[in-house]
């Protein structure tokens, strides 16, 4: 059986030692914090019962997935014996260059390194490691067991093979791989950003309203939700942090973020997670209604 060790264990880091539990990987899942181990061990047991009530997996599926899951809260030692690490800790550049120094140090030369980063330089990550060629980006989507993408990122430094074997393995674990440089944004971001950031200079300069500007870009371009109940879901302070990103990186005005998405992360309003961003939302209700201040 294949050892793969995730570091953190939160939004994402659940999500990944899932996917990879689910399919057959002994996982090693680390975290600083035991209360977000514990929360991430909750979450994939109510994440399984929710695949077995639909029938996508067996009871037997689920006790293997739960069986093959091992937390550590130290990564020196969750990170013995493993073949692959994959890094999902805070997007903090001090803290991911930190945590690889770590990697480096605890890992053997064939151990890859891989990490979910949305933003940070791969290029910069592997820099710090006396193996950049071992290291990539895998970047997976929200939520992890259900989103098919795998964006994977080329360092500089990072070796045709080990891009090629985290290829194969994305598919091994049922997701679709697509390969991508490293430049800011990457591919995913690169769009997505940009297209979040018009829409809230949409609003901002009053073309339109919350609902108009989402509705348009659901029913006229057929996308499953609106530019800022998306924005909403991400968290407007990640947006925010990626959009500085890719301005720094490339040092172009057309990516400076909206004064109204930087008003309203100085202000708290970061979305669902803070209970409201353009919408407003309420614990245990589906409903999507329009923050009253864009009313
Ligand atoms: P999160 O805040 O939900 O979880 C981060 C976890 O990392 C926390 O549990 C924290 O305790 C842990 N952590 C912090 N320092 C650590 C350390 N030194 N060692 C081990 N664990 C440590 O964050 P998230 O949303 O899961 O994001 C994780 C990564 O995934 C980031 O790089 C982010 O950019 C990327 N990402 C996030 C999303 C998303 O939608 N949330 C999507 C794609 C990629």
């Amino acid at each position: 059986m294949q050892k793969v060790a995730v570091i953190g264990a939160g939004t994402m880091g659940n999500g990944i030692a899932h996917v990879f539990a689910q399919h057959g990987f002994s996982v090693h899942l680390i975290d600083v914090s035991q209360q977000a181990l514990d929360k991430a061990l909750d979450t994939i047991v109510r994440n399984l019962n929710r695949q077995l009530s639909k029938e996508t997996i067996t009871e037997a599926d689920k006790q293997q997935t739960i069986t093959n899951l091992h937390t550590f809260t130290s990564l020196a030692a969750g990170v013995q014996g493993v073949d692959l690490v994959v890094e999902a800790a805070t997007e903090n550049v001090d803290l991911k260059l930190k945590i690889f120094r770590e990697l480096d140090e605890h890992t053997g030369p064939e151990v890859i390194l891989a990490s979910n980063t949305s933003s940070i330089s791969i290029t910069k990550i592997a820099a710090v490691t006396k193996k950049p060629g071992k290291v990539i980006g895998m970047h997976f989507m929200n939520p992890v067991p259900v989103m098919k993408l795998v964006e994977i990122i080329n360092g500089y430094a990072t070796e045709k093979s080990v891009t090629e074997y985290i290829t194969d393995l994305s598919k091994q674990l049922g997701k679709v791989p697509c390969v991508a440089n490293d430049y800011p944004g990457f591919i995913a971001n690169r769009i997505l950003m940009p297209m979040i950031n018009e829409a809230v200079y949409t609003l901002y300069e009053g073309v339109g309203g919350v609902e108009e500007i989402d509705t348009v870009m659901k029913l006229g371009m057929a996308h499953p939700m609106g530019p800022l109940q998306l924005a909403d879901f991400i968290g407007l302070d990640v947006c925010l942090s990626i959009l500085r990103v890719l301005y720094d990186g490339f040092g172009n005005q057309k990516y400076a973020p909206c004064p109204l998405l930087v008003n309203m992360v100085t202000a708290g309003y970061l979305g669902a997670k803070s209970g409201e961003g353009f919408y407003k939302y309420t614990a245990g209700s589906k409903d999507l209604v329009v923050s009253d201040r864009f009313l």
